[in-house]
């Protein structure tokens, strides 16, 4: 599910296909976690399906429609097609941008802490790369605990850029698009929250916000074990002598920490049959419009409230949703919209 992936030489990482889990991809319980069914969805959804952390493409989906997350965890019968041609050219002009600026390896991993490793290592080259007088860097992972909520969350950046005389770094989110005009105003909210995200979680780590203890009993890994030989290897060719993921860690938090935050947020939507740029939207941070619909939404991850579908000016969304035969939202919505037309008929 996560290929482990390292940028060799010139710069940084990579974990191309861990940008998107597929919803029930990763939605494994801990194995040493032995539950009844019935317990077992008694449980969050957070706790069946995302046990120890959230990706920022988990929140994007539920920005589009929470109900149609909700069922593609729940109703696995309901065929969703995942990789359509379009979704695959999509992935195929990201890795090729990737591959433009860093190699990437694979790299042997034996356990839970190497896998983070990885992570780490990949960051830390996109961190080294700004240091010693490199501008960009593509697929930089990002983590931490937005807002306070005390969930993990893990987001991986499309593209970062240092400008060492100023000293900013903007980041630019690249969207492939089938159609050569801007998406709908749906579309861009829902691209401009996951920037927002990545904003967050970028800034904080170079704020200091995120801590290794964290991080280790968010994901049930011991920072002090050994890490696997490929790791120590690949970590050496960064210049980097570790034993540990705390070692990494240390490593890792101290040199982000001497970055600054990010200036400016762009997204870049590129056609993806000419490969034209369609456009560049910049997109306006709002700290706390971003903040209230994190807080909302982890209420729904946490069992504290029921999944909502769209709002009746969003019902062409349904049109497309593989769960529209099933789903009990929109046959709720539908019943209230004829109700109160017949209401005003009345009158
Ligand atoms: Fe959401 Fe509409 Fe799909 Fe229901 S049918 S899950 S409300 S998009």
């Amino acid at each position: 599910k996560e290929p482990e992936t390292l940028a060799s030489s010139k710069e940084p990482e990579t974990l191309a296909s861990s940008k998107e889990p597929e919803t029930l991809a990763s939605s494994k319980i801990s194995t040493s976690t032995v539950v009844s069914l019935n317990d077992f969805q008694q449980l969050s959804l957070l706790e069946r399906f995302r046990p120890g952390y959230l990706w920022v493409t988990d929140l994007t989906k539920q920005n589009w429609c929470e109900q149609q997350l909700f069922y593609a965890f729940t109703i696995p019968t309901v065929a969703v097609v995942e990789d359509t041609p379009v979704m695959k050219a999509g992935t195929d002009y990201h890795l090729a941008r990737e591959l433009a600026t860093h190699d990437v390896v694979k790299v042997d991993v034996q356990s839970s802490e190497d896998i983070w490793a990885v992570k780490m290592l990949n960051l830390h080259s996109a961190v080294s790369t700004f240091l010693h007088g490199g501008n960009v860097a593509r697929e930089v992972p990002v983590f931490g605990a937005p807002f306070n909520e005390n969930i993990l969350v893990v987001g991986l950046i499309d593209e970062l850029r240092f400008d060492p005389l100023n000293y900013t770094i903007d980041l630019n989110e690249l969207k492939t698009r089938q159609y050569s005009n801007l998406p709908s105003h749906a579309q861009k909210k829902q691209h401009s929250f996951q920037v927002s995200l990545y904003k967050t979680l970028f800034d904080d780590l170079v704020k200091g916000r995120v801590s290794k203890q964290f991080m280790a009993s968010s994901l049930r890994i011991d920072l002090h074990k050994e890490l696997g030989g490929s790791i120590r290897e690949h970590a050496e060719k960064q210049f980097v002598e570790i034993k540990t993921l705390n070692d990494l860690m240390d490593i890792i938090f101290h040199k982000i920490q001497t970055l600054t935050c990010i200036s400016q947020v762009f997204i870049e939507y590129v056609h993806q049959e000419s490969k034209q740029t369609i456009g560049h939207v910049e997109v306006e941070y709002d700290v706390s419009e971003v903040s209230n619909l994190y807080k909302r939404y982890v209420q729904f991850w946490r069992g504290n409230r029921s999944a909502e579908g769209v709002d009746i000016e969003e019902a062409w969304k349904c049109q497309r949703c593989d769960f529209n035969s099933v789903c009990e939202w929109r046959e709720k919505k539908a019943k209230e919209y004829e109700f109160k037309n017949k209401q005003k008929n009345k009158l």
